[in-house]
């Protein structure tokens, strides 16, 4: 048994990795070459409850013990079989879908949430936008009060799954003068008159994971759809995203496992001057040092949501753990690259894709350097 892991969740991650292996895994190059949102994967897993692991049971959830834990693994094996699908479940099942349990008023919730849990609907978080990335207090998109509600104007970019999604929270200004303290959340129906995604962005990764452009143009947003206080709910959200922190390094984990395990299978089979190339120093080192990089990653990534679960502090360790492993797994998958030489480039083969797609999580969910920035900060540099 696996020393991460307590009896429960090395039983909840058994049957997550089966579901991986039999459904995701076989589909996983034509899902990156179809670059298609996976429906009929979304709505299976979310008939198997798998979106409710953060949630109470009166909305579908599971009502875990440990539900940081239970996440961070549903992201590294979703991860193993395709980060792109992983990057999908991992934003509707967390942020999306967090703003409305935690700030949704109960109708919000059962109109939502609830569906959301079931896999019926797709969410989306959007804050990002073309002028404001890391510094997202910069951002323009207005909302400005009218009777009985928000009208928003504005655009975002980078939003994923948003030409799929059938709500976002949007981040608006309510007044620029006031920064971070003047932004607030705002849940928009994709429905809403006046709302569209108006492009769906090609990318060099995850390429099944939606990324669009959306386009607000007076979209009218009632009251109830304001998500949190009226004053300093971004922050909130802010100290929300943290945990997605650590399921970004899961992610990143998932995918270095599988760049490993493909890269120490084929240097096992591949012959050359007469012997497998497993026998030869360079390359076991490769291996030796991507072994060393992916248990360290682990291991810190599950210890930061060991204390998410109890309700410790985790800033300065979600940060760490997406260095770690967002940094470690690209080097890892690198290096697989490297063990599979010509066929490492040839589509046929997954690594490439491993490689791709390990940018990823060294971007989305702040970079690296703005996670290193966020650590400096609390120690106070
Ligand atoms: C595939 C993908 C999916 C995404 N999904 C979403 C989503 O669903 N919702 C959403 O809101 N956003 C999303 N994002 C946006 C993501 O969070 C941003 O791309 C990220 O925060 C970086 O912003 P930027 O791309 O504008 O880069 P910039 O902020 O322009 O950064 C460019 C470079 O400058 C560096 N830099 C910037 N400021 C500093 C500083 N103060 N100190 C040191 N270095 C600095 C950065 O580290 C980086 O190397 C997604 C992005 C990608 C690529």
């Amino acid at each position: 048994m696996d020393l991460l892991l307590d009896q429960d969740l090395w039983e909840f991650q058994s049957h997550i990795a089966r579901w991986v292996d039999e459904r995701l895994v076989p589909q996983a190059d034509a899902l990156d070459r179809a670059g298609e949102f996976p429906r009929e994967l979304f709505g299976e897993l979310g008939k198997l409850g798998y979106y409710g692991i953060l949630y109470p049971e009166q909305y579908g959830g599971s009502a875990l013990e440990k539900p940081y834990l239970h996440y961070t693994v549903l992201c590294e094996e979703l991860a193993r079989g395709s980060m792109g699908f992983a990057a999908i479940v991992g934003m509707h099942a967390s942020a999306a879908t967090h703003t409305i349990f935690a700030w949704g008023s109960e109708s919000l919730r059962q109109r939502y949430l609830v569906p959301a849990i079931r896999g019926e609907m797709v969410g989306a978080f959007a804050l990002t936008e073309p002028n404001a990335g890391s510094d997202a207090a910069a951002i323009r998109t207005r909302a400005l009060k009218v009777e009985g509600g928000w009208r928003l104007n504005g655009s975002k970019i980078f939003t994923s799954n948003g030409t799929i999604a059938d709500f976002i929270t949007v981040a608006a200004t309510t007044d620029p003068q006031k920064k971070a303290r003047g932004i607030g959340l705002f849940l928009v129906d994709a429905k809403t008159p006046g709302f569209r995604a108006s492009r769906r962005l090609e990318k060099f990764t995850t390429h099944c994971s939606d990324t669009a452009e959306l386009m607000l143009d007076e979209v009218f947003v009632p009251d109830e759809c304001r998500l949190g206080a009226e004053e300093g709910s971004v922050l909130s959200a802010y100290k929300a995203l943290t945990i997605d922190r650590i399921f970004t390094a899961a992610l990143a984990i998932g995918t270095g496992r599988a760049a490993y395990d493909a890269a120490l299978k084929y240097a096992k089979e591949r012959e050359q001057f007469g012997q497998p190339i497993a026998k030869f120093q360079a390359v076991q080192f490769k291996l030796v040092d991507m072994l060393a990089q992916l248990e360290q990653a682990r291991l810190y990534t599950y210890h930061a949501a060991s204390l998410a679960d109890r309700g410790q502090p985790i800033t300065i360790e979600a940060a760490l753990s997406k260095i770690i492993a967002a940094d470690g797994c690209n080097q890892i998958c690198q290096k697989a690259l490297n063990i599979f030489g010509g066929y490492g480039l040839m589509n046929e083969f997954p690594v490439q894709r491993y490689l791709r797609d390990s940018y990823f999580p060294m971007i989305g969910g702040g970079t690296s350097d703005i996670m290193r920035l966020i650590v400096a900060r609390q120690l106070g540099l």
